[in-house]
């Protein structure tokens, strides 16, 4: 049996009476961050308030947003204007319409609302984003989880279960700089995805391209197309593409897209149509002024990275120094996450113990369908939000709490 060291439990008897309050659950933008968006509210500016074509942006109508914004944003996702929607301020509203009304009325060459599907369910890439997991916990869709492999997607497991079981009517992707791994998929993953049979005619992916332009490397993931490569495969109406400026601009009083193939856009639009005259456009337009164009918004993502890098390094160095060889972290090339795996049995009792000493971290699990991280071993790291000394005191402590619940679960 091992013991549990007394520097060790030193240590954490220390952590717990700094009395600590420290918060490091979300991956939200930092005041920092948000800072770089200050100039936008005095925009569109006063007299300011008609598009290119001259519409009056102060009342009711183009549903499908303002199309130079769309035009911006499609040419950074590689998605046609006409083929891409500025409906929403954030994104996530937009997949939980989606959902609704698939399941409501069906999709596009589906044979009929999900709701009438037996055990309609999706697959979920794990560890993956807690929110998708609520939209479909909240809708009654039944929930597979398919963890990555240390390559990437486990496609074998995920072809046989589509091939087979036509209550699969879709799955989540968060294709680049994923939530919370920073996995980007590769070429061949996505060709695979787009291409693979499926018992469902109606299969969708919903792929959330929420990291597409959040890069924290002079050398970039791509954005992939997959609207073309499903095109070309022969599954046009496959995947249903979601992305927003909320981790852009300001998160909550940003833009939300959503695009797809001219079946799917033309249902979308119509379902949104029900719900709305029309979208925020004076909102749209301030975007449009601040970007100016693609290359704005690239340029403005930069600034993004510039106090993002140094964030993502404290934490890395700080895992090395303290947990190297006993525990594996991914290290991502972007977006907001890095995912520490602290070994089997521990991540509930280490971020306890965290708790314990004022150190709040994502609840152990949230990554996993309802809640459920079969090894108990994933504890998502969100580097963004808290000043960098604040990071660097919680992710030490939270070191101090892995290395103590790993020896506890030795020992017992
Ligand atoms: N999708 C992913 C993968 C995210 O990580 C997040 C936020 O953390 C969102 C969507 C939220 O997007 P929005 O603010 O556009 O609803």
């Amino acid at each position: 049996m091992t013991h549990i060291s007394t520097d060790l439990t030193t240590a954490y008897a220390e952590l717990v009476a700094r009395g600590l309050s420290l918060d490091l659950t979300r991956g939200k933008p930092s005041p920092s961050q948000l800072d770089l968006s200050n100039a936008m509210l005095g925009l569109p500016g006063d007299g300011d308030y008609r598009d290119a074509a001259g519409t009056d942006l102060r009342n009711y109508g183009g549903p499908d947003g303002l199309p130079e914004l769309r035009a911006i944003m499609g040419e950074l996702l590689g998605i046609p204007t006409d083929q891409l929607l500025a409906l929403d301020t954030t994104s996530l509203p937009l997949m939980h319409e989606v959902l609704v009304a698939a399941l409501l009325t069906g999709v596009p060459h589906g044979d009929g609302p999900w709701r009438n599907v037996e055990g309609v369910s999706f697959l979920c890439p794990v560890p993956g984003y807690d929110r998708h997991f609520a939209i479909c916990e909240a809708l009654g869709i039944r929930m597979i989880a398919v963890p990555f492999t240390d390559t990437g997607l486990d496609l074998d497991t995920i072809r046989s279960l589509v091939a087979n079981d036509p209550s699969i009517r879709g799955m989540w992707t968060v294709p680049m700089y994923s939530n919370p791994t920073g996995y980007s998929l590769t070429v061949e993953e996505v060709e695979a995805l787009v291409a693979m049979p499926t018992a469902a005619d109606d299969f969708r992916i919903m792929w959330d391209n929420a990291y597409a332009v959040h890069h924290l490397t002079d050398d970039p993931d791509p954005v992939i197309d997959v609207l073309g490569l499903a095109a070309a495969a022969g599954h046009p109406d496959r995947p249903i593409v979601f992305a927003s400026t909320s981790k852009v601009t300001f998160a909550g009083g940003g833009v939300g897209f959503v695009g797809g193939s001219p079946a799917n856009i033309a249902w979308i639009r119509k379902h949104w149509s029900a719900r709305t005259i029309g979208p925020d456009k004076l909102n749209q337009l301030r975007h449009v002024r601040f970007f100016g164009d693609a290359a704005g918004v690239v340029a403005h993502m930069a600034k993004h990275r510039a106090l993002l890098e140094p964030q993502f390094e404290a934490v890395l160095q700080i895992l090395e120094e303290r947990l190297r060889g006993v525990a594996s972290w991914t290290r991502p090339r972007g977006g907001y996450f890095i995912s520490l795996d602290a070994g089997d049995g521990v991540a509930t009792r280490a971020i306890a113990l965290a708790k314990e000493a004022g150190i709040l971290v994502t609840a152990a699990g949230a990554p996993f369908p309802y809640g459920d991280d079969p090894r108990d071993s994933t504890i998502r790291l969100a580097p963004s939000f808290p000043s960098l000394d604040e990071l660097r005191a919680g992710i030490d402590g939270l070191c101090t709490c892995v290395l103590l619940a790993q020896q506890e679960r030795a020992a017992a």
